[in-house]
């Protein structure tokens, strides 16, 4: 990957090259911001720009053997590492280069880095992919190979906020003592989550949330969204192509949140225990992680709607579907219940988030919901 094929970002690029051109890499690189903007693709640009033997006007020239073997993610001194789950049948922890060929794939076709696209490719619905303590010795033991053809080993790892603590600790010996030639770049969208310890070593840059022009103009060139469209969904997207292109499928899973919310507001309306009871099921159903972003999905709509329901509607983030049925259903949250019924949603998420059942978590949250419509 070139810097050049990576939209906007212009000053971090310029920060990147220079401490290139400048011989001034540090040891370790944090490159932090929300998900869905790039910051995987520029790690993986600044590596490659790092190996290649051809440089030329601030990017990698993206034709010596380097730039081919960094394009096809084969270049031997580069360590991939990021959250995984434990195979079937494997004693003892996991490591990232179990999953290598899935890792591949997914850094081709989700070059934006979709955690709900990494998780279907681990093939559990239910997974929370971690770091796990096996991981820093798999890198120890490839970092203390010399480097084969380049200046420096190259650590990249996704998401070190998903590290365990015995893996961080590990990994805290590797930052606290480098080696010359070895660089970690650390890419992560929830940075309050790393180890202190950790963070505190880490040369950071601060990737921004793109432009909502940028957003629709990726849009249009790349799934042919005509400009209004483009621009609506861009504007919802808050700088994130990866939120932009979830919103854009009509099939995604915000209709299919929506269709759920309106069902779990209509029976509970209504009364209708059993009928809620199955949709409690259902949504259990979807696995861990994805009954976690149906609460936050429900959160959120019931903090727009109450916003709809008090007339001002320029503060409102929904989009025409989510406006459609806001019509109708906004007058039945108010300032009696609307806390209530948020905090019923941050909290069942977070005990499912926890492990607990989910079916009996949503089933509580669908009853407490008929007491709360009633006020
Ligand atoms: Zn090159």
């Amino acid at each position: 990957m070139k810097f050049s094929d990576i939209p906007a970002h212009d000053s971090v690029k310029q920060q990147l090259v220079e401490m290139v051109d400048n011989n001034r890499i540090p040891h370790a690189l944090l490159l932090e911001g929300k998900s869905g903007i790039g910051k995987m693709m520029l790690a993986r640009a600044f590596a490659q720009y790092i190996h290649c033997t051809g440089r030329h006007d601030g990017d990698s020239c993206g034709v010596c053997p380097s730039c081919i073997q960094h394009m096809s993610f084969n270049h031997i001194d580069t360590h991939y590492s990021y959250p995984v789950i434990k195979l079937k049948n494997r004693s003892g922890a996991a490591i990232s280069d179990d999953w290598a060929e899935q890792w591949r794939q997914f850094l081709d076709d989700s070059p934006y880095m979709d955690m709900n696209s990494w998780v279907e490719l681990l093939g559990n619905a239910n997974a929370q992919p971690q770091i796990f303590v096996d991981e820093s010795g798999s890198l120890i033991r490839k970092l203390n190979f010399t480097s084969h053809a380049a200046q420096f080993k190259i650590v990249l790892m996704w998401l070190p906020e998903r590290m365990n603590e015995p893996c961080a600790n590990k990994l805290l010996k590797l930052l606290e003592e480098p080696h010359d030639d070895t660089l970690f770049i650390l890419v992560s969208n929830e940075p309050a989550k790393i180890l202190p310890t950790i963070y505190s070593r880490l040369r950071r840059i601060e990737v921004k949330r793109l432009s909502d022009e940028t957003v629709g103009k990726y849009l249009t060139d790349h799934y042919g969204t005509d400009r209004d469209a483009a621009e609506g969904i861009a504007h919802l997207a808050e700088g994130s192509i990866l939120e932009a292109v979830r919103r854009l499928s009509t099939s995604d899973e915000s209709r299919q949140f929506l269709e759920m919310f309106m069902s779990l507001m209509r029976l509970a309306y209504q009364k209708k225990v059993g009928v809620l009871r199955k949709w409690s099921n259902d949504a259990a159903d979807f696995g861990r992680e994805k009954c976690c972003r149906l609460l936050e999905y429900c959160e959120r709509l019931t903090g727009e709607n109450y916003i709809y329901n008090l007339n001002d509607r320029r503060l409102v983030a929904l989009d025409n579907e989510e406006s459609r049925f806001s019509a109708n259903f906004a007058r039945f949250i108010n300032e009696r219940n609307v806390e209530r019924l948020r905090s019923l949603f941050i909290e069942a998420r977070r005990d499912i988030a926890g492990n607990a059942n989910a079916k009996i978590v949503l089933f509580d949250v669908a009853v407490s919901i008929i007491l709360c419509l009633k006020q």
